[in-house]
C-alpha cells in the first residue's frame, strides 16, 4: 500500500508498505477520503517529530476484520476517529475525555493519508461510526472538524437566542456559522480581514461581517451599537494570530464567555486585565479536539443536512499531491477544505 510520509510542509514522500493484518478486535479500513487539517500544516509542531504519517479525518470501507469484532463487517462504510478515551481515568470520569492520556496517545495506523489503516479494538468499540448510505466519503471527512466545533459550542454553553461573535471565517469559521445557526443563536457577527472570506461568511448566514479595527476598544464600541449591549454573550476566536485574540478579549458582554479555539505558537502571549474579567464576570475557556459524543452529533448533523459538505470542500488532491494540499491549506488563498481522494 502507498503511505504518505511527512518530513515538512514541502517534503512529503509516498512510500510502499505492506498492508497490515487486523488482529483481535481490529479492523482494516481501505481509505476513500481524508481531510487536510490546519493542524497538518503546523510545521513548528510537526517537523521536530518527523518523519510522520498524518491524516486524522478519514473515511473508508472495511476491507477485513480481525477475530471477535462485533457490530462491523467487511464492506461497511465508516468514519474512524483517531483519538479515543479510556473512559475510566480521572479526566474521563469528569467528562474531560480530550484530556485523557489514552485519548492523546491513541492513533489509527499508519494514518488517514495511507491507502489502508488499522483501527484498534478500542477505536472499533468507542468511536468508529457507520456512514448512512446517503452520506458520501467526502462529506464524512467533515465529521472530525465539525465535532471539534460542536465540542467548543457545548463547552461555551451556547443557548438558543444568544448573541455570538466569531473571529475568523476560514473553513472552520464557516462550519462554526452553520453549527451556531443549527444551535439557534440570535445575532451572529463575524470578524474577518479577507474579502473573499467575508463574502463566504455572509453567504453561510452571518448577519454582519466586520473588518476588525486596529484598536480593539473602538471595535468593542461599534459592536455594542450593533448588539445594543456592551458585547456578545459568546465570543469564539477561531484565528491563530495574537491580534485576533486581543480583539476577542474585548468583545464579550457582562457575564459572557470567550472561547479560544485556535492556538498560536507556544511562545506567544496576550495581556489579561483581571479587573475587567472580575467586574464583568467574564468566563474564559478553550477547547481542544472532540470526543466520541461530539463525533456522533457531527455525523447526525451532516446526515440531516445541517452542514453543506459540498459548499465546504473546495479542493481534491491525490495522495502523491499531499504536500500541495498542505501548502494550499496553509496559503489562505481562495480555498476552503482540501481533501485527499483515493481511487
Ligand atoms: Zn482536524
Ligand atoms: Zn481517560
Amino acid at each position: 500500500m502507498k503511505v504518505a510520509i511527512y518530513h515538512n510542509n514541502h517534503d512529503v514522500r509516498v512510500e510502499e508498505q505492506p498492508i497490515p493484518k487486523p488482529k483481535e478486535g481490529e479492523i482494516l479500513v481501505n481509505t476513500k477520503a481524508c481531510g487536510v487539517c490546519v493542524a497538518d500544516t503546523m510545521e513548528w509542531y510537526l517537523s521536530p517529530r518527523a518523519p510522520l504519517s498524518l491524516g486524522h479525518e478519514p473515511t473508508g470501507v472495511i476491507s477485513s476484520i480481525g477475530p471477535n469484532v462485533e457490530n462491523f463487517k467487511e464492506g461497511d462504510r465508516v468514519f474512524v476517529h483517531h483519538h479515543v478515551p479510556c473512559l475510566i481515568c480521572e479526566y474521563c470520569r469528569k467528562g474531560n475525555f480530550t484530556m485523557c492520556k489514552t485519548f492523546r496517545s491513541t492513533h489509527i495506523h499508519p494514518g488517514g493519508f495511507s491507502e489502508y489503516f488499522i483501527a484498534s479494538k478500542m477505536h472499533v468499540e468507542r468511536d468508529t461510526l457507520k456512514l448512512p448510505d446517503h452520506v458520501s466519503f467526502e462529506a464524512g471527512t467533515l465529521i472530525e472538524p465539525l465535532a471539534c466545533i460542536i465540542h467548543a459550542i457545548k463547552k461555551a454553553k451556547v443557548q438558543p437566542g444568544d448573541s455570538v461573535v466569531l473571529i475568523g471565517a476560514g473553513t472552520m469559521g464557516l462550519l462554526f456559522i452553520e453549527c451556531l445557526k443549527y444551535w439557534g443563536v440570535r445575532d451572529l457577527i463575524v470578524y474577518e480581514i479577507m474579502d473573499w472570506r467575508k463574502k463566504n461568511a455572509l453567504e453561510f448566514g452571518a448577519q454582519h461581517v466586520l473588518m476588525p479595527d486596529k484598536e480593539p476598544e473602538v471595535e468593542a464600541k461599534r459592536l455594542g451599537e450593533i448588539l445594543k449591549s456592551n458585547g456578545a454573550d459568546k465570543v469564539f476566536i477561531a484565528a491563530k494570530d495574537i491580534g485576533a485574540m486581543n480583539l476577542g478579549m474585548q468583545l464579550a458582554t457582562k457575564g459572557g464567555t470567550i472561547t479560544f479555539f485556535a492556538t498560536p505558537a507556544p511562545s506567544e502571549s496576550i495581556d489579561l486585565y483581571p479587573s475587567h474579567i472580575f467586574f464583568n464576570e467574564i468566563t474564559i475557556t478553550s477547547t481542544y479536539s472532540a470526543d466520541h459524543n461530539d463525533t456522533r452529533m457531527a455525523l447526525d448533523m451532516i446526515a440531516n443536512g445541517g452542514v453543506s459538505a459540498s459548499k465546504i470542500i473546495s479542493h481534491r488532491f491525490r495522495l502523491d499531491q499531499l504536500s500541495d494540499a498542505i501548502l494550499q491549506t496553509q496559503s489562505r488563498d481562495e480555498s476552503l477544505k482540501c481533501i485527499i481522494r483515493f481511487e
